[in-house]
Protein backbone atom coordinates (compact mmCIF):
# COMPACT_ATOMS: atom_id res chain seq x y z
CA UNK A 1 0.00 0.00 0.00
CA UNK A 2 1.36 3.17 -0.86
CA UNK A 3 1.63 6.43 1.22
CA UNK A 4 -0.82 7.95 -1.27
CA UNK A 5 -3.22 5.58 -0.51
CA UNK A 6 -3.82 6.92 2.86
CA UNK A 7 -4.23 9.84 1.67
CA UNK A 8 -6.86 9.23 -1.37
CA UNK A 9 -9.26 6.58 0.48
CA UNK A 10 -11.92 7.39 3.26
CA UNK A 11 -14.02 10.35 3.26
CA UNK A 12 -13.14 13.71 2.26
CA UNK A 13 -13.77 15.14 5.63
CA UNK A 14 -11.49 12.85 7.06
CA UNK A 15 -8.51 13.74 4.89
CA UNK A 16 -9.43 17.06 5.21
CA UNK A 17 -9.79 16.61 9.39
CA UNK A 18 -6.28 15.16 8.55
CA UNK A 19 -4.41 17.73 6.87
CA UNK A 20 -5.61 20.39 8.84
CA UNK A 21 -4.39 18.96 11.90
CA UNK A 22 -1.02 19.37 10.22
CA UNK A 23 -1.85 22.16 8.15
CA UNK A 24 0.96 24.75 10.37
CA UNK A 25 3.64 22.37 9.74
CA UNK A 26 2.88 21.96 6.09
CA UNK A 27 6.01 23.06 3.89
CA UNK A 28 7.06 24.52 6.93
CA UNK A 29 4.93 27.43 7.24
CA UNK A 30 6.40 28.21 3.41
CA UNK A 31 2.90 28.80 2.09
CA UNK A 32 -0.52 30.72 3.02
CA UNK A 33 -3.41 28.16 4.59
CA UNK A 34 -6.33 30.23 2.93
CA UNK A 35 -6.41 27.89 0.47
CA UNK A 36 -8.97 25.18 -0.91
CA UNK A 37 -7.67 21.90 -0.29
CA UNK A 38 -9.70 20.27 -2.98
CA UNK A 39 -8.54 22.87 -5.91
CA UNK A 40 -5.04 22.05 -5.87
CA UNK A 41 -5.07 18.61 -3.66
CA UNK A 42 -0.68 18.78 -4.27
CA UNK A 43 -0.47 21.67 -2.23
CA UNK A 44 -1.44 19.62 0.53
CA UNK A 45 -0.40 16.19 -0.12
CA UNK A 46 2.86 16.80 -1.11
CA UNK A 47 4.76 16.96 2.08
CA UNK A 48 3.41 13.59 3.02
CA UNK A 49 4.83 12.13 0.13
CA UNK A 50 7.70 13.92 0.56
CA UNK A 51 8.24 13.97 4.47
CA UNK A 52 9.76 17.25 5.91
CA UNK A 53 12.37 19.17 3.89
CA UNK A 54 15.83 19.02 6.11
CA UNK A 55 16.20 22.71 5.13
CA UNK A 56 13.96 25.41 6.92
CA UNK A 57 12.93 28.78 5.63
CA UNK A 58 14.14 31.62 8.22
CA UNK A 59 11.66 33.19 9.53
CA UNK A 60 12.35 36.25 7.80
CA UNK A 61 11.52 34.42 4.39
CA UNK A 62 8.04 33.12 5.99
CA UNK A 63 7.23 36.58 6.92
CA UNK A 64 8.38 38.31 3.80
CA UNK A 65 5.95 35.49 1.72
CA UNK A 66 3.37 36.51 4.02
CA UNK A 67 4.13 40.57 3.50
CA UNK A 68 4.42 39.46 -0.57
CA UNK A 69 0.15 38.00 -0.73
CA UNK A 70 -1.13 41.03 1.08
CA UNK A 71 0.83 43.14 -1.79
CA UNK A 72 0.16 40.70 -4.53
CA UNK A 73 -3.47 40.64 -3.38
CA UNK A 74 -4.07 44.41 -3.23
CA UNK A 75 -2.16 45.04 -6.48
CA UNK A 76 -3.16 41.82 -8.52
CA UNK A 77 -5.48 41.35 -11.60
CA UNK A 78 -9.08 42.66 -11.13
CA UNK A 79 -8.27 45.50 -8.32
CA UNK A 80 -8.37 48.86 -7.87
CA UNK A 81 -4.40 49.33 -7.83
CA UNK A 82 -4.01 47.58 -10.78
CA UNK A 83 -6.51 49.22 -12.85
CA UNK A 84 -4.89 52.61 -11.51
CA UNK A 85 -1.56 51.07 -13.02
CA UNK A 86 -2.84 50.54 -16.12
CA UNK A 87 -2.62 53.54 -17.75
CA UNK A 88 0.92 53.43 -17.12
CA UNK A 89 1.12 50.17 -19.27
CA UNK A 90 -0.50 52.16 -22.13
CA UNK A 91 0.81 55.59 -21.96
CA UNK A 92 4.30 56.67 -23.16
CA UNK A 93 4.67 58.83 -20.42
CA UNK A 94 7.72 59.04 -18.09
CA UNK A 95 7.09 57.41 -15.13
CA UNK A 96 4.20 58.57 -12.25
CA UNK A 97 3.66 58.18 -9.19
CA UNK A 98 2.08 54.60 -9.04
CA UNK A 99 0.95 52.81 -5.91
CA UNK A 100 2.03 49.63 -6.97
CA UNK A 101 5.17 48.02 -9.15
CA UNK A 102 5.13 45.20 -11.43
CA UNK A 103 7.32 42.74 -13.56
CA UNK A 104 5.32 41.13 -16.11
CA UNK A 105 7.59 37.65 -17.24
CA UNK A 106 6.87 36.47 -20.36
CA UNK A 107 6.47 32.57 -21.59
CA UNK A 108 9.56 31.64 -23.00
CA UNK A 109 11.77 28.13 -23.51
CA UNK A 110 11.12 24.90 -22.26
CA UNK A 111 9.36 23.90 -18.75
CA UNK A 112 12.20 23.34 -17.14
CA UNK A 113 13.58 26.38 -18.49
CA UNK A 114 10.38 28.46 -17.51
CA UNK A 115 10.09 27.17 -13.92
CA UNK A 116 14.27 28.46 -12.69
CA UNK A 117 12.91 31.92 -14.38
CA UNK A 118 9.73 32.65 -12.72
CA UNK A 119 11.39 31.63 -9.27
CA UNK A 120 14.35 34.05 -10.34
CA UNK A 121 11.96 36.72 -11.54
CA UNK A 122 9.47 36.21 -8.34
CA UNK A 123 12.88 36.48 -5.95
CA UNK A 124 13.59 40.08 -8.00
CA UNK A 125 10.08 40.66 -7.12
CA UNK A 126 10.33 40.14 -3.55
CA UNK A 127 13.71 42.46 -3.69
CA UNK A 128 12.49 44.77 -5.49
CA UNK A 129 8.64 45.17 -3.99
CA UNK A 130 7.28 44.16 -7.25
CA UNK A 131 4.14 42.13 -7.93
CA UNK A 132 5.03 39.36 -10.55
CA UNK A 133 2.60 38.47 -13.16
CA UNK A 134 3.25 35.67 -15.12
CA UNK A 135 2.32 35.60 -19.30
CA UNK A 136 -0.04 32.08 -18.82
CA UNK A 137 1.30 30.82 -22.54
CA UNK A 138 -0.68 27.58 -23.95
CA UNK A 139 -0.44 25.82 -20.76
CA UNK A 140 0.58 27.80 -17.56
CA UNK A 141 -2.53 27.11 -16.07
CA UNK A 142 -2.81 23.64 -17.06
CA UNK A 143 0.81 22.73 -15.55
CA UNK A 144 0.34 25.31 -11.73
CA UNK A 145 -2.09 25.84 -8.96
CA UNK A 146 -2.24 29.29 -8.37
CA UNK A 147 0.75 30.33 -5.99
CA UNK A 148 -0.73 33.15 -3.91
CA UNK A 149 -3.96 33.08 -1.68
CA UNK A 150 -7.18 35.27 -2.75
CA UNK A 151 -5.51 36.50 -6.13
CA UNK A 152 -4.03 35.60 -9.24
CA UNK A 153 -0.80 35.58 -10.89
CA UNK A 154 -1.79 35.21 -14.55
CA UNK A 155 -1.18 38.05 -16.42
CA UNK A 156 -4.34 39.07 -17.65
CA UNK A 157 -5.84 38.33 -21.33
CA UNK A 158 -6.19 42.46 -21.73
CA UNK A 159 -3.08 43.71 -21.16
CA UNK A 160 -2.49 45.83 -23.52
CA UNK A 161 1.24 44.59 -25.41
CA UNK A 162 0.42 41.03 -24.69
CA UNK A 163 0.13 39.91 -28.23
CA UNK A 164 3.31 41.72 -29.36
CA UNK A 165 5.40 39.79 -26.88
CA UNK A 166 6.36 37.74 -29.42
CA UNK A 167 8.35 40.38 -30.86
CA UNK A 168 10.42 41.81 -27.99
CA UNK A 169 13.83 40.72 -28.40
CA UNK A 170 17.09 41.63 -28.41
CA UNK A 171 16.73 44.15 -31.03
CA UNK A 172 14.12 46.01 -29.40
CA UNK A 173 14.33 49.68 -29.73
CA UNK A 174 12.64 50.04 -26.21
CA UNK A 175 14.67 47.39 -23.83
CA UNK A 176 16.60 48.55 -21.09
CA UNK A 177 20.14 47.41 -22.87
CA UNK A 178 19.04 49.35 -26.21
CA UNK A 179 17.87 52.68 -24.51
CA UNK A 180 21.35 52.58 -22.10
CA UNK A 181 23.23 52.20 -25.74
CA UNK A 182 21.51 54.53 -26.86
CA UNK A 183 21.84 57.24 -24.15
CA UNK A 184 18.15 57.67 -23.92
CA UNK A 185 18.00 56.54 -19.80
CA UNK A 186 16.85 60.10 -19.35
CA UNK A 187 14.05 59.23 -20.75
CA UNK A 188 12.52 56.01 -19.69
CA UNK A 189 8.98 55.29 -19.99
CA UNK A 190 6.23 54.10 -17.53
CA UNK A 191 7.23 50.21 -19.05
CA UNK A 192 10.34 49.20 -19.99
CA UNK A 193 11.45 45.84 -21.58
CA UNK A 194 14.13 44.35 -19.88
CA UNK A 195 15.88 41.18 -22.09
CA UNK A 196 17.88 38.51 -20.22
CA UNK A 197 17.68 35.55 -22.75
CA UNK A 198 20.62 33.92 -23.35
CA UNK A 199 21.79 35.97 -26.66
CA UNK A 200 21.56 39.46 -24.42
CA UNK A 201 23.84 41.64 -24.70
CA UNK A 202 26.48 43.83 -22.81
CA UNK A 203 23.82 46.44 -22.36
CA UNK A 204 21.25 44.59 -21.68
CA UNK A 205 23.33 42.87 -18.52
CA UNK A 206 23.73 46.35 -17.18
CA UNK A 207 20.30 45.33 -15.49
CA UNK A 208 22.26 43.49 -13.27
CA UNK A 209 24.26 46.41 -11.97
CA UNK A 210 23.34 48.67 -9.18
CA UNK A 211 23.21 51.75 -10.33
CA UNK A 212 20.99 50.53 -13.46
CA UNK A 213 18.19 49.27 -10.65
CA UNK A 214 18.80 52.46 -8.80
CA UNK A 215 17.59 53.85 -12.48
CA UNK A 216 14.96 51.45 -12.87
CA UNK A 217 13.68 51.49 -9.07
CA UNK A 218 10.67 53.88 -10.27
CA UNK A 219 9.48 52.24 -13.42
CA UNK A 220 6.29 50.59 -12.84
CA UNK A 221 6.01 48.22 -15.25
CA UNK A 222 9.22 46.03 -16.03
CA UNK A 223 8.48 43.39 -19.27
CA UNK A 224 10.86 40.45 -18.81
CA UNK A 225 12.15 38.03 -21.35
CA UNK A 226 14.85 35.35 -20.20
CA UNK A 227 15.66 31.89 -19.88
CA UNK A 228 18.24 32.31 -17.57
CA UNK A 229 18.55 31.68 -13.69
CA UNK A 230 20.06 34.77 -13.07
CA UNK A 231 19.95 34.57 -9.06
CA UNK A 232 23.60 33.96 -8.59
CA UNK A 233 24.02 37.93 -10.23
CA UNK A 234 21.52 38.86 -7.67
CA UNK A 235 24.09 37.52 -5.25
CA UNK A 236 26.86 39.95 -6.41
CA UNK A 237 25.06 43.62 -6.26
CA UNK A 238 25.25 45.22 -3.10
CA UNK A 239 21.81 46.59 -2.97
CA UNK A 240 20.66 42.75 -2.24
CA UNK A 241 22.63 41.76 -0.15
CA UNK A 242 21.94 42.21 3.43
CA UNK A 243 18.67 41.15 2.37
CA UNK A 244 19.56 37.88 0.71
CA UNK A 245 21.31 37.29 3.78
CA UNK A 246 18.48 37.60 6.10
CA UNK A 247 16.08 35.79 3.31
CA UNK A 248 18.49 32.32 2.96
CA UNK A 249 20.72 31.92 5.44
CA UNK A 250 21.27 28.62 4.51
CA UNK A 251 22.42 29.80 0.67
CA UNK A 252 21.84 27.00 -1.63
CA UNK A 253 18.46 26.42 -0.49
CA UNK A 254 16.84 29.57 -2.44
CA UNK A 255 15.27 27.74 -5.22
CA UNK A 256 14.45 24.60 -3.13
CA UNK A 257 12.33 26.88 -1.17
CA UNK A 258 10.98 29.32 -3.53
CA UNK A 259 10.38 26.53 -6.01
CA UNK A 260 8.25 24.60 -3.29
CA UNK A 261 6.63 27.88 -2.86
CA UNK A 262 5.65 28.44 -5.72
CA UNK A 263 5.01 25.14 -8.30
CA UNK A 264 2.38 23.34 -6.92
CA UNK A 265 0.83 20.82 -9.97
CA UNK A 266 -2.72 21.50 -10.76
CA UNK A 267 -4.95 18.26 -9.95
CA UNK A 268 -4.39 16.57 -13.56
CA UNK A 269 -0.90 16.64 -13.13
CA UNK A 270 -1.05 15.47 -9.26
CA UNK A 271 -3.35 12.61 -10.33
CA UNK A 272 0.06 11.94 -13.27
CA UNK A 273 2.54 12.18 -10.25
CA UNK A 274 0.25 9.89 -7.56
CA UNK A 275 -0.45 7.07 -9.90
CA UNK A 276 2.71 6.79 -10.92
CA UNK A 277 3.95 7.10 -7.46
CA UNK A 278 2.10 4.47 -6.15
CA UNK A 279 2.07 1.92 -8.56
CA UNK A 280 6.00 2.19 -9.17
CA UNK A 281 8.01 3.86 -6.44
CA UNK A 282 6.18 3.85 -2.98
CA UNK A 283 6.75 0.65 -1.97
CA UNK A 284 10.40 0.16 -2.72
CA UNK A 285 13.05 0.81 0.20
CA UNK A 286 15.41 3.04 -2.09
CA UNK A 287 14.18 5.29 -4.83
CA UNK A 288 17.18 6.19 -7.63
CA UNK A 289 16.21 8.82 -10.24
CA UNK A 290 18.34 9.29 -13.17
CA UNK A 291 17.79 11.96 -15.77
CA UNK A 292 18.88 11.45 -19.08
CA UNK A 293 19.26 14.31 -21.21
CA UNK A 294 22.03 14.16 -24.41
CA UNK A 295 22.18 17.81 -26.75
CA UNK A 296 24.14 15.81 -29.43
CA UNK A 297 22.84 15.60 -32.45
CA UNK A 298 21.55 12.49 -34.60
CA UNK A 299 19.13 9.48 -33.58
CA UNK A 300 20.29 8.34 -30.20
CA UNK A 301 20.31 6.25 -28.07
CA UNK A 302 23.91 6.60 -27.70
CA UNK A 303 26.11 3.87 -26.98
CA UNK A 304 28.74 6.25 -24.68
CA UNK A 305 25.72 8.06 -22.78
CA UNK A 306 24.72 4.47 -22.16
CA UNK A 307 28.27 3.18 -20.81
CA UNK A 308 28.36 6.72 -18.52
CA UNK A 309 25.07 5.94 -16.77
CA UNK A 310 26.84 2.27 -15.89
CA UNK A 311 29.69 3.74 -14.90
CA UNK A 312 28.43 6.83 -13.06
CA UNK A 313 26.26 4.74 -11.15
CA UNK A 314 28.40 1.51 -10.28
CA UNK A 315 31.97 3.88 -9.55
CA UNK A 316 29.91 5.91 -7.54
CA UNK A 317 27.68 2.97 -5.70
CA UNK A 318 24.62 3.88 -6.90
CA UNK A 319 23.35 0.82 -8.44
CA UNK A 320 25.35 -2.63 -7.34
CA UNK A 321 27.56 -4.17 -9.69
CA UNK A 322 26.25 -7.50 -11.23
CA UNK A 323 27.90 -10.49 -11.71
CA UNK A 324 28.31 -11.26 -15.65
CA UNK A 325 28.73 -15.10 -15.14
CA UNK A 326 25.30 -15.20 -13.39
CA UNK A 327 26.74 -17.68 -10.36
CA UNK A 328 25.21 -16.06 -7.30
CA UNK A 329 22.23 -16.86 -7.63
CA UNK A 330 22.88 -19.35 -4.20
CA UNK A 331 23.78 -16.20 -2.28
CA UNK A 332 20.68 -14.23 -2.04
CA UNK A 333 20.58 -12.81 0.75
CA UNK A 334 17.53 -13.18 3.45
CA UNK A 335 15.89 -9.49 3.21
CA UNK A 336 16.93 -8.14 -0.39
CA UNK A 337 16.73 -4.54 -0.94
CA UNK A 338 14.24 -3.56 -3.24
CA UNK A 339 15.79 -0.41 -5.60
CA UNK A 340 13.12 1.12 -8.11
CA UNK A 341 15.69 3.54 -10.63
CA UNK A 342 13.22 6.12 -12.15
CA UNK A 343 14.40 7.20 -15.46
CA UNK A 344 13.63 9.94 -17.61
CA UNK A 345 14.30 10.90 -21.00
CA UNK A 346 12.59 11.12 -24.32
CA UNK A 347 14.16 7.93 -25.47
CA UNK A 348 12.94 4.64 -24.38
CA UNK A 349 16.67 2.60 -25.21
CA UNK A 350 18.46 3.88 -22.28
CA UNK A 351 15.87 2.24 -19.47
CA UNK A 352 15.34 -1.12 -21.64
CA UNK A 353 19.12 -1.35 -21.48
CA UNK A 354 19.26 -1.06 -17.87
CA UNK A 355 16.36 -3.12 -17.09
CA UNK A 356 18.01 -5.83 -19.41
CA UNK A 357 21.81 -5.77 -17.13
CA UNK A 358 19.60 -6.09 -14.07
CA UNK A 359 17.37 -9.30 -15.29
CA UNK A 360 20.44 -10.66 -16.85
CA UNK A 361 22.04 -10.30 -14.46
CA UNK A 362 22.17 -11.24 -10.48
CA UNK A 363 23.22 -8.30 -8.42
CA UNK A 364 26.26 -9.39 -6.00
CA UNK A 365 24.50 -7.60 -3.04
CA UNK A 366 21.10 -9.42 -3.62
CA UNK A 367 19.75 -6.18 -4.20
CA UNK A 368 16.56 -6.51 -6.63
CA UNK A 369 16.51 -3.08 -8.84
CA UNK A 370 13.37 -2.53 -10.97
CA UNK A 371 13.56 -0.06 -13.91
CA UNK A 372 10.67 2.41 -14.99
CA UNK A 373 10.19 5.04 -17.27
CA UNK A 374 7.36 6.83 -16.93
CA UNK A 375 7.06 8.51 -20.74
CA UNK A 376 9.27 8.50 -24.07
CA UNK A 377 8.00 11.50 -25.90
CA UNK A 378 10.86 11.12 -28.65
CA UNK A 379 11.40 14.88 -28.71
CA UNK A 380 10.87 18.12 -27.51
CA UNK A 381 7.35 19.57 -28.42
CA UNK A 382 6.93 22.68 -25.83
CA UNK A 383 3.78 23.92 -27.74
CA UNK A 384 1.77 20.56 -26.46
CA UNK A 385 -0.12 20.58 -23.71
CA UNK A 386 -0.10 16.67 -22.39
CA UNK A 387 3.48 16.95 -23.68
CA UNK A 388 4.16 19.17 -20.80
CA UNK A 389 2.17 17.92 -18.17
CA UNK A 390 4.07 14.74 -18.55
CA UNK A 391 7.28 16.40 -18.28
CA UNK A 392 6.10 18.26 -15.27
CA UNK A 393 5.21 15.15 -13.87
CA UNK A 394 8.32 13.94 -14.74
CA UNK A 395 10.42 16.38 -12.88
CA UNK A 396 8.29 16.30 -9.45
CA UNK A 397 8.58 12.86 -9.85
CA UNK A 398 12.75 12.94 -9.49
CA UNK A 399 12.70 15.39 -6.71
CA UNK A 400 10.73 12.35 -4.83
CA UNK A 401 13.85 10.04 -5.26
CA UNK A 402 16.19 9.82 -2.47
CA UNK A 403 19.63 9.67 -4.90
CA UNK A 404 19.35 12.07 -8.04
CA UNK A 405 22.15 11.48 -11.44
CA UNK A 406 21.03 14.19 -13.46
CA UNK A 407 22.30 15.47 -17.05
CA UNK A 408 24.98 18.12 -17.47
CA UNK A 409 23.37 21.68 -18.74
CA UNK A 410 19.86 20.38 -18.35
CA UNK A 411 17.09 22.49 -16.42
CA UNK A 412 15.27 19.87 -16.50
CA UNK A 413 17.23 18.56 -13.94
CA UNK A 414 17.81 21.37 -11.96
CA UNK A 415 13.95 21.99 -11.16
CA UNK A 416 14.00 18.26 -10.06
CA UNK A 417 17.16 18.32 -7.73
CA UNK A 418 16.08 21.61 -6.41
CA UNK A 419 12.56 20.77 -5.16
CA UNK A 420 13.69 17.71 -3.91
CA UNK A 421 16.47 19.02 -1.91
CA UNK A 422 18.79 16.98 -3.31
CA UNK A 423 22.39 17.57 -4.25
CA UNK A 424 22.72 15.25 -7.41
CA UNK A 425 25.73 13.46 -9.45
CA UNK A 426 25.55 15.00 -12.67
CA UNK A 427 26.48 13.21 -15.80
CA UNK A 428 29.04 15.16 -17.95
CA UNK A 429 28.35 16.44 -21.55
CA UNK A 430 30.15 14.28 -23.82
CA UNK A 431 32.46 15.51 -26.20
CA UNK A 432 33.72 13.95 -29.44
CA UNK A 433 30.82 11.17 -28.67
CA UNK A 434 33.05 9.57 -26.22
CA UNK A 435 32.36 8.52 -22.49
CA UNK A 436 33.79 11.42 -20.32
CA UNK A 437 36.38 10.42 -17.68
CA UNK A 438 35.03 10.55 -14.86
CA UNK A 439 31.81 10.15 -16.41
CA UNK A 440 30.26 12.00 -13.26
CA UNK A 441 30.80 13.98 -10.27
CA UNK A 442 28.49 15.09 -7.23
CA UNK A 443 27.51 18.69 -7.40
CA UNK A 444 28.42 21.65 -5.14
CA UNK A 445 25.42 22.25 -4.68
CA UNK A 446 21.27 21.75 -5.26
CA UNK A 447 21.28 25.22 -6.71
CA UNK A 448 20.98 25.53 -10.28
CA UNK A 449 23.19 27.02 -12.64
CA UNK A 450 22.85 30.64 -14.12
CA UNK A 451 23.78 29.66 -17.85
CA UNK A 452 25.14 32.83 -19.33
CA UNK A 453 25.99 35.34 -16.40
CA UNK A 454 27.57 38.44 -17.49
CA UNK A 455 31.55 38.39 -16.43
CA UNK A 456 31.53 42.75 -15.59
CA UNK A 457 32.33 44.63 -12.45
CA UNK A 458 29.71 47.33 -12.55
CA UNK A 459 32.00 49.79 -10.22
CA UNK A 460 35.46 48.95 -12.00
CA UNK A 461 33.42 49.39 -15.53
CA UNK A 462 35.55 46.32 -16.58
CA UNK A 463 35.57 42.65 -17.04
CA UNK A 464 35.99 40.42 -14.12
CA UNK A 465 35.99 36.53 -13.44
CA UNK A 466 32.46 36.54 -11.38
CA UNK A 467 33.26 33.34 -10.35
CA UNK A 468 35.93 34.40 -7.97
CA UNK A 469 34.39 37.39 -6.78
CA UNK A 470 32.76 36.10 -3.33
CA UNK A 471 33.18 32.19 -2.20
CA UNK A 472 29.29 31.76 -2.38
CA UNK A 473 29.15 32.33 -6.31
CA UNK A 474 31.30 30.13 -8.16
CA UNK A 475 31.57 28.22 -11.39
CA UNK A 476 29.02 25.15 -12.08
CA UNK A 477 30.79 21.53 -11.98
CA UNK A 478 28.41 21.20 -15.87
CA UNK A 479 29.21 24.43 -17.31
CA UNK A 480 32.69 25.79 -16.75
CA UNK A 481 31.50 29.53 -17.52
CA UNK A 482 28.00 29.15 -15.35
CA UNK A 483 27.44 30.43 -11.98
CA UNK A 484 25.79 29.18 -9.37
CA UNK A 485 25.03 29.57 -5.67
CA UNK A 486 26.59 27.26 -2.71
P1 LIG B 1 16.43 21.55 -20.79
O1 LIG B 1 16.31 21.85 -22.26
O2 LIG B 1 16.97 20.18 -20.52
O3 LIG B 1 17.16 22.62 -20.06
O4 LIG B 1 14.97 21.48 -20.14
P2 LIG B 1 13.60 22.17 -20.54
O5 LIG B 1 12.56 21.55 -19.65
O6 LIG B 1 13.69 23.66 -20.50
O7 LIG B 1 13.32 21.77 -22.02
C1 LIG B 1 13.33 20.43 -22.41
C2 LIG B 1 11.92 19.96 -22.79
O8 LIG B 1 12.04 18.74 -23.53
C3 LIG B 1 11.06 19.61 -21.59
O9 LIG B 1 10.36 20.69 -21.06
C4 LIG B 1 10.16 18.57 -22.19
O10 LIG B 1 9.21 19.20 -22.99
C5 LIG B 1 11.11 17.80 -23.09
N1 LIG B 1 11.85 16.77 -22.32
C6 LIG B 1 13.19 16.67 -22.17
N2 LIG B 1 13.51 15.58 -21.44
C7 LIG B 1 12.34 14.99 -21.11
C8 LIG B 1 11.99 13.82 -20.34
O11 LIG B 1 12.83 13.12 -19.80
N3 LIG B 1 10.67 13.56 -20.21
C9 LIG B 1 9.71 14.33 -20.78
N4 LIG B 1 8.43 14.00 -20.61
N5 LIG B 1 10.00 15.42 -21.52
C10 LIG B 1 11.29 15.75 -21.68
Amino acid sequence: VGVLENLTSGSNEGSDRHFDAQGSDLLDGLFAREFDTKKCASRFHSSMIRGASPYKPSSYLISRLRDYEKLHKRCGPRTTAYDQAMPQMKSSSSPGSSECKYVVWISYSGLGNRILTVAATFLYALLTDRVLLVDPGNDFPDLFCEPFPETSWLLPEDFPIRKQFDRLNQKSAASYGNMVKNKQTGRLQSHVYIHLAHDYGDHDKLFLCDEDQKRLENVPWLIMRTDNYFVPSLFLMQSFESELNKLFPQKETIFHHLGRYLFHPTNPVWGLIRRYYDAYLAKADQRIGIQVRTFDTGNGPFPYVMDQILSCTQRENLLPKVDSRGSSVADQPEDPKLRAVLMTSLLLGYSEKLRDVYWQNPTFNGDVIAVYQPSHEEFQQTEKKLHNQKAWAEMYLLSLCDVLVTSAWSTFGYVAQGLGGKTPWILYKPENRTMPDPPCRRALSMEPCFHAPPYYDCKAKKGIDTGAVVPHVRHCEDISWGLKVV
